[in-house]
């Protein structure tokens, strides 16, 4: 780590993407939370525990290290910390992690079926469908872990009865993950209503990442 200080443009990404959530209504009140993965010190920026996403400036997020050792910042950094550091921690392509609380996606974790990928744009985003965790407290110290192996190496996975979390190799793709399975989510919402959603096969998906149609 040649650089002491995280670059200003991953603490303004971070907080770009955290009011686009909150104007989306993807993160309810103070629900949620943001985080990047600094390139220039490896370090995480992520937004701080309870606040609200209106008023939020630069300096309320929270800059810390893999173990949460708080680096930059005077506020909490989420509680959910441990988590992002985690997916960090195992996916080291991934630069960004969201965790959201929307509507569409959580009513599918309420009734822990998973989404199919019925639209391709989030099939291509998410890597296949989305699976759902049993509800575990997401402050225990396991459920990085299991979450991590139910993912396997797809972008999102939602937690039955609490909310979603994607990931992506730019924060930028992890927020474009975010809106794409909650639109497939409402849009599967719909399907099912009407009758049986055929999902596209899981080798036309490979293809269409392996072909670089992101
Ligand atoms: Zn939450």
């Amino acid at each position: 780590m040649s650089q002491r200080f995280v670059n200003r443009e991953s603490k303004e990404e971070v907080l770009l993407f955290a009011k686009q959530l909150s104007e989306l209504k993807l993160c309810p009140l103070t629900q949620g939370n943001v985080s990047i993965r600094d390139a220039a010190t490896g370090l995480i920026v992520i937004t701080p525990h309870d606040l609200p996403y209106d008023n939020m400036t630069i300096d309320d997020l929270v800059v810390i290290d893999l173990d949460g050792k708080v680096h930059e910042g005077s506020r909490e950094p989420s509680s959910e910390w441990p988590v992002h550091c985690d997916v960090y921690r195992e996916r080291k392509e991934v630069n960004g992690v969201i965790h959201s609380e929307p509507i569409y996606s959580n009513a599918f974790g309420a009734i822990h079926k998973e989404i199919a990928p019925i639209y391709v744009n989030m099939a291509i985003d998410v890597g296949g469908s989305v699976p759902v965790m049993p509800f575990t407290d997401s402050g225990n110290t396991e459920f990085g872990k299991e979450m991590l192996r139910l993912m396997g190496n797809r972008n999102a996975i939602i937690w039955a009865n609490h909310g979603m979390l994607t990931c992506g190799k730019t924060l930028k793709a992890a927020f474009h993950c975010t809106v794409m399975v909650e639109i497939c989510a409402e849009m599967y919402h719909i399907a099912l209503c009407h009758g049986n959603p055929i999902a596209i096969p899981q080798p036309k998906i490979d293809l269409l990442i392996e072909t670089g149609k992101e």
